[in-house]
């Protein structure tokens, strides 16, 4: 077995009396974009923050690369690149100066730095803004800075704390496929939202966190098949006896069947063929369908079903 890459074990944090994390774990390998899924307030920062040692915590143990993390281990920082929630550019700088900056932080031979600058703003794709202040940027672009200063230096492992939030279609698709392309490089990634298609979308594994505890953690298969739903049918009948809801309830795989406003909707778990099996049973008893509607799960049935609620804004 590898190192992991993250090692979270235990860890317990308290802002006075509200426990943000409770007994949380995680271990995250090399070259995986690891997806730390939970609702605001789920205690996603405060994990960075703990991470990073920027936040003292009371109880558990964290290491970064086989070591454990303290917040004097600047060895390990300098391989670890992080793109906060709350954009942290400084104002005074323009977007060349800034990348520059933050870069210098852990670059000191300047011929080396300024390549890397370089190629953090082709990157980012802020080549026509470079002497911009940050102040003149609009919402996404200043969001790619703060990318950009984040990842400038070529670290190991990068961090991202909602880098999409209130970003632009635009601006959010170029994150993404920037964050796919780091990760293809060869930088491991920690990705937290609260959005579900992300993860979906970019996360090799993802951790379904809620109220500090890491209640679920897989692929996006995996996560699928810890849920009962495997398949959710809807079809439109004009006039459905009762006697015949219980009988498709009946029907092999069936768990739940409901009749409301002409629309018969009925979940399965497991089994191929359901949908088959239903439309078979109407067409036996001669009761008149319109149009079949079949989905399998999502990311979103499985918080739903794991947390009892639903994961919005
Ligand atoms: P997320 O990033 O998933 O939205 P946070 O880690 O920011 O969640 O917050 C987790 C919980 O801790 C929330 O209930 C939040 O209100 C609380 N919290 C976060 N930071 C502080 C703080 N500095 N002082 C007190 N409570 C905090
Ligand atoms: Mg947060």
């Amino acid at each position: 077995m590898s190192t992991p890459v993250v090692k979270i074990e235990n860890l317990v944090k308290r802002y006075k009396e509200l426990v943000a994390l409770d007994h949380f774990n995680l271990e995250i390998e090399e070259g995986e974009i690891f997806g730390l899924l939970g609702p605001n307030g789920s205690g996603k920062t405060t994990t960075i923050n703990c991470l990073l040692s920027l936040l003292s915590y009371d109880k558990g143990n964290i290491e970064v690369f086989g070591k454990k993390m303290n917040p004097d281990s600047y060895d390990l920082k300098r391989q670890i690149g992080v793109v906060m929630q709350n954009v942290a550019v400084v104002d005074e700088l323009t977007v060349y100066e800034n990348i520059d900056y933050f870069c210098g932080l852990y670059v000191k031979d300047k011929a080396l730095r300024k390549q890397y600058v370089e190629e953090a703003i082709a990157f980012v794709g802020l080549d026509d803004f470079r002497k911009f202040f940050p102040k003149k940027l609009s919402g996404g672009l200043l969001r790619r800075l703060n990318i950009a200063c984040g990842i400038a230096h070529k670290p190991k492992l990068i961090i991202m704390d909602e880098p999409t939030v209130a970003v632009d279609p635009q601006s959010r698709n170029k994150i993404l496929e920037g964050i796919v392309e780091l990760n293809r490089n060869g930088a491991t990634i920690i990705y937290t939202s609260h959005y579900m298609e992300e993860v979906e979308q970019i996360c090799s594994r993802i951790a379904i966190m809620d109220k500090g505890k890491n209640l679920a953690i897989g692929t996006k298969d995996e996560l699928k098949q810890m849920i009962k739903k495997s398949e959710s049918i809807s079809i439109d009948i004009l006039d459905l006896p009762d006697a015949a809801i219980d009988e498709i309830h009946a029907l092999k795989h069936v768990y739940e069947v409901t009749y409301e406003n002409h629309m018969l909707t009925v979940l399965c778990s497991g089994g191929s063929h359901n949908l088959i099996h239903v439309l078979d049973y109407l067409q036996q008893h001669e009761i008149t369908f319109g149009k079949v509607y079949s989905e399998l799960p999502t990311l979103n049935d499985v918080f739903l079903e794991i947390t009892g609620k639903e994961l919005r804004d």
